[in-house]
């Protein structure tokens, strides 16, 4: 039976908007955060290298569906992704890797070191073309750098909240100090609706570069208006969907008006 992701409620595809973790915190905090941040520093390595630490927890506590998976439904997801995702793994100079998470959210999410996840639901109610159009959207976080910002907000943060007023601690130390927790956290990471929109048109630009017909984004997007429309009233179904924020039409839309204005051109 399918699992439900060990991070439910996290709304990776969502339109959310920009969350900033810094606004959370109270205006003591807020102060011992620039003590800190100028204390603590993230580079580039230590953020990748926490990216590949969070997915690999990720990895380790949900059900993967692997080419030799024992049961045949769970290696048929990992073929159809092989087949939609395997010839994109080198694309636009990043070094992309891929697997399916066998549970009952609908979803997907990128992380900064290029790791993509994909939900055997989602694939349950998308076409390929549409699946790829989610890919894109995701491969669109990544190379735009939205994760690795995000990354960074997030470990400086806890940084902040973690080593108050003392210079102690590395991002090898936070990560170590809670994997499970950091792991979920940078997972969870939102991004604004600028971003959001900016991996919307990355994805457009990818499905039009390899000769697909970018109406399959829109139509991926109306799949979750339609959900929302149907179970909107489920609570414990609207949670699952990636789509229960009001923006999914809006995105429709975007789509569908940037296909008629190249139309035009
Ligand atoms: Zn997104």
């Amino acid at each position: 039976m399918k699992k439900i992701l060990l991070t439910a409620a996290v709304v990776f595809l969502g339109m959310t908007t920009a969350q900033a973790q810094f606004g959370k915190l109270g205006g003591k905090k807020v102060e011992a955060l620039t003590t800190a941040v100028s204390a603590f520093t993230v580079s580039d390595a230590e953020i990748q290298q926490s990216a590949r630490e969070a997915v690999k927890w990720m990895d380790e506590n949900n059900p993967v569906c692997e080419l030799n998976s024992k049961q045949k439904d769970m290696r048929e997801y990992a073929e159809r992704l092989e087949r939609i995702f395997g010839p994109y793994k080198n694309y636009d100079g990043l070094d992309l890797n891929y697997k399916v998470y066998y549970v009952t959210d609908i979803n997907a999410f990128a992380c900064a070191d290029g790791s993509v996840r994909v939900f055997s639901s989602l694939m349950d109610i998308m076409t390929d073309d549409e699946l790829l159009g989610i890919i894109g959207h995701e491969i669109g976080h990544v190379k735009l750098e939205h994760t690795k910002n995000a990354y960074k907000q997030i470990l400086l943060t806890e940084a902040a909240a973690k080593y108050v007023g003392s210079t102690k601690g590395t991002v090898a130390d936070l990560m170590n100090s809670d994997l499970g927790g950091m792991s979920q956290k940078l997972m969870g990471a939102s991004f604004s609706r600028k971003q959001e929109t900016d991996s919307d048109d990355y994805s457009y630009k990818f499905l039009v570069s390899n000769g697909k017909n970018p109406q399959a984004l829109a139509d991926g997007f109306q799949k979750f208006v339609d959900m929302e429309k149907e179970y909107g009233a489920d609570k414990s179904l609207g949670a699952k969907m990636s789509s229960s924020h009001p923006d999914s039409e809006k995105r429709v839309k975007r789509v569908e008006d940037k296909i008629k204005k190249e139309a035009k051109k």
